[in-house]
Formats: structure tokens, C-alpha cells, sequence
């Protein structure tokens, strides 16, 4: 019986360090990241376990964005959700994220609950497009074409 209450304390103590990681991490990780951090801790099937233990508690939500998995973090909120727009720069494939809070969202919402009697707790968007560094580097990029192009003309132009 002794074991048994080690499994249960263990299992106790591994959604304690997954709550804190999300915390710690402003509440959304890659779940391949959340794994690296707590393999020195737990098992792989200790890990695993806590999350869905968590997922089933309505502590937490798995879900997939840019084909990679991901744990955010949405608490006990009763009649509140998580929003999260997610944004893919598909020229460096970098990622970022921001919670979204707007009364529209809040209205398609209760629009939902009321013709589905669904509850939404985590809306997820994903956006793909060109980032803000992209966008600059592209727009130097086509600077520095037009001053080649200028110092051509100009040479041609002295050429003549
Ligand atoms: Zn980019």
C-alpha cells in the first residue's frame, strides 16, 4: 500500500511542476519543451499521465498549431475563456502567440453557447503569413534592388 500512495503522491506532484512550468511560461508551452524540462524529474509516462490528468480536470488544453503540439494553461476560469491567436511567419517559420480579449470574440461566443449550448473555454486562430522582420528584410531588400537599379542608370547615364 505503501507504493500505492507514492504512485498517487507522485502523480499529485507531477501536475504541481506542469501548473508551474505553464505559469512560469506565460501559461502556454510546446509540449516537447514542457517534456525536455521535466524528464529529470518523471518518466515520460508520469508526464504524459499528468497532462491528460490535467487536460480531464479542465485544467489545461492540448492543441496543435502549426504542426506542433501545445499545452496552455486555462485555470478554473468559470465563464471565462482562453483566446489565442497564433501567428506562423511562413518565410522564417517563426512563432508567436497573444491572448486576445474582445467584446466581438465575447459575442460569438454566447452567440454559440446559446444556438449549440456549447461552452467555449479556449478559441485558438492561427494566422499564417510574413512577420515583422520578414517584412523589413524584404523591404530593404527591395531598397537596396531600386539603389542598384538608380546607380545603373546613372552610370549608363554618365556612360553616354
Ligand atoms: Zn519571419
Amino acid at each position: 500500500m505503501v507504493v500505492y500512495k507514492k504512485r498517487i503522491l507522485r502523480n499529485n506532484q507531477i501536475c504541481e511542476i506542469i501548473l508551474d512550468n505553464l505559469k512560469e511560461n506565460d501559461n502556454i508551452v510546446k509540449k516537447e519543451d514542457l517534456v525536455k524540462r521535466l524528464i529529470n524529474w518523471a518518466s515520460l509516462s508520469t508526464i504524459y499521465r499528468g497532462i491528460s490528468r490535467l487536460e480531464k480536470k479542465g485544467l489545461i488544453v492540448a492543441f496543435d498549431a502549426a504542426n506542433d503540439k501545445y499545452i496552455a494553461y486555462i485555470g478554473d476560469r468559470s465563464n471565462k475563456s482562453l483566446d489565442l491567436a497564433f501567428f506562423v511567419c511562413d518565410v522564417c517559420h517563426q512563432r508567436f502567440w497573444l491572448k486576445l480579449s474582445n467584446t466581438t470574440l465575447e459575442k460569438i461566443k454566447r452567440e454559440i453557447k446559446k444556438l449549440y449550448d456549447f461552452d467555449s473555454k479556449f478559441v485558438l486562430y492561427e494566422f499564417h503569413g510574413v512577420c515583422k522582420s520578414c517584412l523589413l528584410s524584404k523591404k530593404s531588400n527591395s531598397l537596396n534592388l531600386k539603389k542598384e537599379e538608380i546607380n545603373h542608370e546613372n552610370s549608363s547615364y554618365a556612360n553616354r
